[in-house]
């Protein structure tokens, strides 16, 4: 690490936090201040993080403090392979601190309480004053998302939402929405067809440069036993790690994608992997991406009229909204909400979540896929694999911990709510106003997995009943107490209550035999 006489401020940047632009280099001076950033073990540690994961946030960090070094920026960058590296945020932070002795620590604000307080107990340990300031790379703030909650029972996305399109005047008329609805949902659910999905545009994906290549080999060396697949071609690792990438993923969703995908948001395919979604996420969370700009992209689509309103709200409700609704609800609840588990689920996360080898189709399909891209769309995530865990009464830390480690666009503050929230209602219904629950129906007819599994997706017991569908009835009667309070979900409680107490005893004997099966 190199001497300079004196620093003034120390900028962190963190490995989302990959952009020039960004709150923390405002007044930036070359001559004074310098940049640290550092490639830790710990970070792809303390959760069992993907191949695909690490290899992202790596090269992208490396192509970033390429950018930085190229602007002619001192930047203190520790190495996964450097010798001296602790291989933790915080004691190479102490360790740059203790070289520099810088007058400031600033940083634009982290997306991760966990690293929050490890930065903030570096400063407190090392008596540098940190600032820390907004990430404008976000349409609201924490304390506008705290504000709207203030006096409400419930907080509610669709409220959110609207506030925020009012506020930045998105697909507005004066204080209408433009076609007059604020929601196209109902015309946002289709299935494909018997055939299949219509030609769906192949997706942009990247050849590994130099500096991707030379990542994915450190990962596939020293985290060898780690989840997933990695390899140095656009199928094994395409993801865009660079700002310049980015935009060209976004600009071709745009043109080839974006006016189906709408209409095709919920369905699924066997093996079909990208469909008509965006796959910014990644991009999006580290930053190479901002949320404003994603969306004047979508709502120009609009107004050249090259996209349906349908599409083009559908898009942007996922990220105006739900993407703004969870960052609030993580830093609102935090640190209590990882602990959150209202359903007192506590069984253990199948072995097979780790490599896919399991014979429901659904779960095989999106398990698979998601070792080998670091990608699964929302469906999937919500109604495959974050129903089955629902069901089964997975403990919710334990979910987390597997979402956190699967996918290239998990970070926590997006990923948490999300499955504490959304997925496995563990919060009691702060996020959610009942929880995601379906029976293997709901995936026959979004998708064509059930055709080639050896189970039945309309049978609750015998030999060839999904395990979906017995289970869903299952967890009906464990938690029918609780779920018959719920008014949104008194009609599942009924149609429970219409079974005779054979069938309700054959199901909870098949629900047994399932989980004795997957811990035998
Ligand atoms: C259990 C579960 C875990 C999830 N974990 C993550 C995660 O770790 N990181 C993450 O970015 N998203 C997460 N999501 C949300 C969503 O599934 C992904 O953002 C999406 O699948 C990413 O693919 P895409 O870019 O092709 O998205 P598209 O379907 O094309 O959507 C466009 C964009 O909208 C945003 N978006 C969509 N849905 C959500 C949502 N529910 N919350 C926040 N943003 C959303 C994303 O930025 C996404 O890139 C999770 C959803 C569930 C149900
Ligand atoms: S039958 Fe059940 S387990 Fe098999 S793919 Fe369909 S929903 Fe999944």
């Amino acid at each position: 690490m190199p001497k300079p006489t004196s620093t003034r401020h120390l900028i962190v940047v963190l490995g989302d936090q990959l952009n020039a632009d960004s709150s923390a280099f405002t007044g930036f001076d070359p001559k004074h201040d310098c940049v640290w950033m550092a490639e830790v073990h710990q970070e792809s540690t303390h959760i069992w993080s993907s191949k695909q994961r690490i290899a992202l946030f790596i090269s992208a960090m490396r192509h970033f403090a390429k950018q930085l070094e190229e602007a002619k920026v001192t930047l203190h960058y520790s190495a996964l392979e450097d010798s001296d590296n602790t291989q933790s945020l915080d004691g190479e932070l102490l360790r740059a601190i203790k070289t520099l002795k810088p007058q400031t620590l600033i940083m634009t604000a982290p997306g991760d309480w966990r690293v929050l307080e490890k930065i903030k107990g570096v400063a407190k340990q090392t008596n540098t004053p940190l600032e820390i300031r907004e990430d404008e790379y976000f349409f609201s703030t924490v304390r506008d998302f705290a504000e709207h909650c203030k006096g409400r029972k419930q907080i509610r996305l669709e409220y959110w939402y609207r506030e925020l399109r009012k506020k930045h005047a998105i697909l507005m008329e004066g204080d209408q929405p433009v076609g007059g609805e604020w929601n196209y949902d109902h015309d946002n659910r289709s299935a494909f067809s018997k055939a299949g999905p219509p030609p769906i545009p192949a997706p942009l994906r990247f050849k590994p440069d130099a500096i991707s290549s030379a990542v994915i080999q450190l990962v596939n060396q020293r985290f060898a036993d780690h989840p997933g697949e990695l390899a140095p071609t656009s199928e094994g690792f395409g993801w865009p790690v660079k700002r310049a990438d980015a935009l060209l993923v976004l600009a071709d969703f745009m043109k080839n994608r974006l006016p189906l995908y709408g209409q095709f948001q919920d369905a699924m395919w066997t093996n079909e992997t990208w469909l008509f979604h965006a796959h910014i996420a990644s991009s999006l969370n580290l930053k190479l991406l901002s949320a404003q700009e994603v969306v004047a992209a979508a709502q120009i689509e609009f107004t050249q009229g090259r996209a349906p309103i349908t599409a083009v709200e559908g898009f942007i409700r996922q990220i105006l909204g739900w993407r703004e609704y969870v960052r609030g609800i993580y830093w609102t609840q935090m640190p209590s909400y990882l602990e959150q588990n209202a359903l007192n689920a506590n069984a253990p996360l199948p072995a097979f979540f780790w490599d896919g080898k399991t014979t429901m189709q659904c779960l095989q399909q999106t398990i698979t896929q998601s070792l080998s891209t670091g990608y699964a769309h929302h469906i999937q995530r919500l109604m495959v694999t974050g129903l089955y865990t629902l069901l089964l009464g997975v403990t919710p830390k334990e979910v987390h911990a597997w979402y956190l480690s699967m996918y290239v666009d998990a970070v926590e503050w997006v990923e948490l709510p999300n499955v504490i929230g959304m997925s496995q209602f563990a919060d009691g219904g702060l996020m959610a106003s009942k929880p995601y629950i379906a029976t293997g129906k709901y995936i026959d007819r979004m998708s064509n997995y059930c055709k080639t599994c050896i189970y039945k997706p309309d049978q609750s017991h015998g030999k060839d009943a999904c395990p979906m569908t017995t289970l869903y009835w299952d967890f009906l009667m464990r938690h029918e107490s609780s779920m018959s309070k719920n008014p949104r979900m008194v009609l599942q409680v009924r149609n429970l209550n219409r079974m005779t107490d054979e069938t309700k005893q054959a199901i909870q004997s098949q629900a047994k035999q399932h989980r004795t099966a997957l811990i035998s």
